[in-house]
């Protein structure tokens, strides 16, 4: 709906948002399971308030305190990478340079790239709290905060920690022809929708007809997925006891 910049900065009210949509569903009930779906967005929205009023160090500290000494990596470069849309996967660079550009992204990639930061390179999520902070036109503290734990897992809800997104299966997933990438990642414009999520996978053929040298035109992966993935789910597991580790 892109309504979240307007209550963030307070221009219409959730209980207006809330009254409207129902009203939709009554006049056109076939709508009503769109509208359900909706309503349940914005109730998210109410709960991540009511996790702010109860625990005003939402945005500093983690909820589980058992997160409170997690061993966090320092890494300049890699927080530049991430930041400016250089970490080599073609989605999460799409989605850090369309923040950059316009200060809005869609939910799917936003938790796409805060996977990303906090399982694949293990930096703070306080970091990617504090940049979206800076970028987003929708920036709101208690939104902002709540979802940044819940990506972490040291949030309130029961969000699984052991979920760690695969970047190229979400890219394959959701930005099938690759379209989304070329808007934002022009280098890669040339790239067929089999290699556009995986570009260090693509044959050096292609890669030649498509114009493009990796580590030059584009950069290689600055960690490799798979062991990352067991990096963060090994540390995550020492937190959080023992875990489904095939998921
Ligand atoms: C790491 C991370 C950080 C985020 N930071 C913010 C932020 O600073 N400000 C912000 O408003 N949203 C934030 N979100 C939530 C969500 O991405 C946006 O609210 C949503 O993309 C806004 O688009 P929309 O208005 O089209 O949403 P719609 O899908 O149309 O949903 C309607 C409304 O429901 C609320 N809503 C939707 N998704 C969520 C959600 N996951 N959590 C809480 N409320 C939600 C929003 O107010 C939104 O406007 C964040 C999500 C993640 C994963």
């Amino acid at each position: 709906s892109a309504l979240s910049p307007h209550l963030a900065f307070g221009e219409i009210g959730p209980r207006q948002v809330w009254h409207a949509a129902r009203h939709a569903a009554d006049a056109r009930p076939e709508l009503a399971p769109g509208i359900d779906a909706f309503l349940r967005e914005v109730g998210w929205r109410e709960f991540q308030y009511h996790l702010l009023h109860h625990a005003p160090e939402l945005p500093d500290n983690p909820l589980d305190p058992r997160f409170a000494d997690f061993p966090w990596r320092a890494d300049a470069a890699g927080l530049q990478a991430w930041q400016r849309g250089r970490t080599g996967y073609p989605i999460v660079d799409a989605g850090m340079r369309q923040l950059w550009e316009t200060g809005w992204m869609h939910n799917r990639v936003r938790m796409i790239v805060a996977s990303f930061l906090v399982k694949d390179l293990l930096l703070p999520w306080r970091e990617g709290e504090r940049w979206f902070w800076d970028t987003l036109v929708d920036a709101d503290l208690a939104q902002n905060a709540g979802n940044w734990q819940w990506v972490a897992g040291c949030g309130a809800d029961a969000a699984p920690f052991f979920r760690v997104f695969n970047p190229v299966l979400q890219g394959e997933k959701f930005d099938p022809q690759g379209d989304y990438v070329r808007r934002y990642v022009p280098e890669l414009g040339r790239l067929p929708p089999r290699w556009i999520h995986q570009p260090w996978a693509a044959p050096t053929e292609v890669l030649r007809q498509a114009g493009i040298k990796l580590g030059d035109d584009y950069p290689r992966p600055i960690v490799d997925h798979g062991l990352a993935r067991d990096r963060a789910l090994a540390l995550y597991n020492e937190r959080k006891g023992k875990v489904d580790m095939a998921s």
